[in-house]
C-alpha cells in the first residue's frame, strides 16, 4: 500500500517536473494565465506563468451585485510579474519576501486586496525531481551486485535476507 502510493507519487512528481519544464519553456516567449472568479464573488483566483515564474494569486473587491462568474484563460507579454511589481512598490503595496525567485507580494489599494505568490520553474522542476531521480537510484543499485532485488538497500553487512524489506536473498 505504502510501496503503491510512493510509486503514483513518483508518477505525479514526474508529470509535473515535465510540465514545469514545458511552462518555462513556453513562458519565455508567452505569458500564460488563468483566472476564475465564482458568479457575484468579491474573490477571484489566478495562477500564471510568465518568463519562467510561477504565479498563484487572490484578489478580492467590492461585491459586483450580478455579477457573472468566470473562467478565463489568458495569454500576455513575457514580462517577468515580480520586475513588474518591482515598480508598484510604496505604502500600500510591497513584497513580503522576495528571495531567488520566491516571493510573496501584496497590495492594499483602498478596499479591495491583491496576495500573490510566486515561484521559479527551476525550483518546480527540482523540487518534483526529487522522487523520480530517487527511483532512476533505486533501479540502478537494485542491478548492482550486493544490493537487495527489491529495495536496492546495500546487503553486503547483512547477506541473506534485507533489514529494509524483509526480502529473502537467494543463494545468500
Ligand atoms: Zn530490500
Amino acid at each position: 500500500m505504502k510501496r503503491r502510493l510512493l510509486n503514483l507519487l513518483t508518477l505525479l512528481s514526474l508529470l509535473l517536473c515535465v510540465a514545469a519544464c514545458v511552462l518555462w519553456i513556453v513562458s519565455m516567449f508567452q505569458g500564460l494565465g488563468v483566472e476564475w472568479r465564482a458568479p457575484a464573488a468579491t474573490r477571484s483566483w489566478g495562477a500564471s506563468c510568465l518568463r519562467g515564474e510561477i504565479g498563484l494569486s487572490t484578489t478580492s473587491s467590492d461585491p459586483v451585485p450580478g455579477a457573472a462568474g468566470r473562467l478565463l484563460f489568458y495569454t500576455t507579454v513575457p514580462a517577468s510579474p515580480i520586475d513588474s511589481l518591482r515598480t508598484l512598490e510604496g505604502p500600500i503595496a510591497r513584497f513580503q519576501f522576495n528571495v531567488l525567485g520566491v516571493a510573496k507580494f501584496q497590495a492594499r489599494p483602498g478596499t479591495s486586496r491583491l496576495d500573490a505568490f510566486y515561484f521559479p520553474c527551476w525550483l518546480a522542476i527540482a523540487v518534483n525531481a526529487v522522487l523520480p531521480v530517487r527511483r532512476l537510484l533505486l533501479a540502478r543499485r537494485r542491478l548492482t551486485p550486493g544490493h537487495c532485488a527489491k529495495c536496492g538497500y546495500d546487503l553486503r553487512a547483512t547477506p541473506g535476507r534485507c533489514p529494509e524489506c524483509g526480502t529473502g536473498i537467494e543463494g545468500a
